[in-house]
């Protein structure tokens, strides 16, 4: 997901990343804050006071990001969740969990360390600020400590609101998992909150776009719109989760599929098996034993003209641990493999006995069919 972050530095193991998107908004608060929030806050003050307000802000309400994140990450390692570090991006930071959560009470516990520790950090700045200002009443301090509580306050409240993805919509999640036992209803009413919040804060948004909040208004879509995929993806990882849980390829594969002799010329193969057939991915056997495949890849690379007298046999592709698969597969290991490798269609081999064909297209048909199912 962030092919781009950098690694800034890792903390007990924990490997802190920076996608670039985020240095974006970091010039957005040390702006907005310099020239607008601690201007009417604390007027008659120098531009560089101003600037040097918002630049320590601006780095503690990172640090600030950093902890929430890390309050996930703890708690996660301690229940026996596998983390693989922290990323601060666009619209805050996200501690990747290597694995979903394996049971409502963990995913809860997890979902709630980050909002608590905001919390916490909201309670310790005010309590900061009050300090400050007892001592010496408004300075440049208590201002820039008076918003560290405000914004780690908003962080948190933002955070719980029940709208999977965030952290409150997972709290949601959890608890009617454990409610009903159904991860996968569970998931789909918590995405189904997501989906409204997105279109409630779009709605903000264009609200604000059309009254010159530029700013604002732009900023509410974008982060609806995330929460919007987010929630989608949500669902839909977890129904796959579900569908092919225990499920190998052979179960899913097509058996007997059309296969082709390596003696038939690339005219007979577009149009007695490709058009015919519809079919696009066809593997090639001689007296029982499989020898390859023939696909557009290859159809592609030869001259139409040479069609009529060029055989199967002398380009298809041969049999590969790329494009081969063992019917033992488990189906989740296909989709890693066709995330990884971007191939989508499979032979299923036994040495060099073709036992079926798969595709992607076999697996989501499967997976509309089981949502189909559970909607019924
Ligand atoms: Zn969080």
């Amino acid at each position: 997901m962030f092919s781009n972050a950098v690694k800034l530095f890792s903390i007990n193991g924990f490997d802190i990343k920076l996608d670039p998107s985020w240095l974006l908004i970091a010039a957005l608060i040390t702006w907005t804050l310099s020239q607008g929030y601690f201007p009417a806050i604390l007027p008659h003050q120098s531009t560089g006071t101003y600037l040097a307000m918002a630049l320590i802000a601006m780095l503690c309400f990172f640090a600030s990001l950093l902890l929430h994140e890390l309050a996930h990450s703890v708690v996660a390692r301690r229940l026996g969740v596998p983390i693989k570090g922290i990323t601060l991006f666009l619209f805050g930071g996200v501690a990747e969990l290597e694995a979903e959560p394996r049971s409502a009470a963990v995913e809860f516990w997890v979902a709630l360390a980050g909002p608590v520790m905001s919390l916490a950090l909201a309670l310790g700045f005010w309590i900061l600020a009050q300090l400050s200002e007892t001592l010496a009443a408004a300075t440049p301090v208590s201002m820039v400590l008076g918003y560290l509580a405000l914004i780690n306050l908003i962080l948190a409240l933002f955070n719980l609101v029940p709208a999977f993805p965030l952290d409150g919509g997972r709290v949601l999640r959890a608890y009617l998992w454990h409610r009903k036992g159904d991860v996968l209803a569970a998931t789909e009413t918590a995405a189904q909150s997501g989906t409204i919040f997105a279109y409630v804060l779009m709605g903000f948004g264009l609200v604000a776009l059309f009254n010159g909040a530029l700013i604002a208004g732009l900023w509410q879509i974008m982060i609806g719109f995330f929460v919007l995929m987010a929630a989608r993806a949500a669902y839909q990882t977890q129904l796959a989760k579900v569908a092919f849980d225990h499920k190998t390829v052979a179960a899913l594969m097509q058996r007997d599929p059309i296969v082709i002799s390596p003696e038939m010329t690339l005219s007979e193969f577009v149009n007695r098996i490709m058009l015919r057939h519809n079919v696009s991915f066809v593997p090639v056997v001689e007296d029982g034993v499989l020898l390859g495949h023939m696909d557009q890849a290859v159809l592609a690379g030869i001259d139409r003209e040479h069609w009529s007298n060029t055989r199967v046999g002398d380009v298809f592709a041969g049999l590969d641990g790329q494009a081969s698969i063992s019917g033992e597969m488990p189906v989740q290991d296909l989709m890693v493999r066709i995330a990884d490798t971007g191939r989508r269609k499979f032979l299923v081999v036994d040495g060099h006995q073709l036992m079926g064909v798969i595709s992607l297209a076999d697996l989501t048909r499967y997976l509309r069919l089981s949502d189909l199912v559970r909607h019924r």
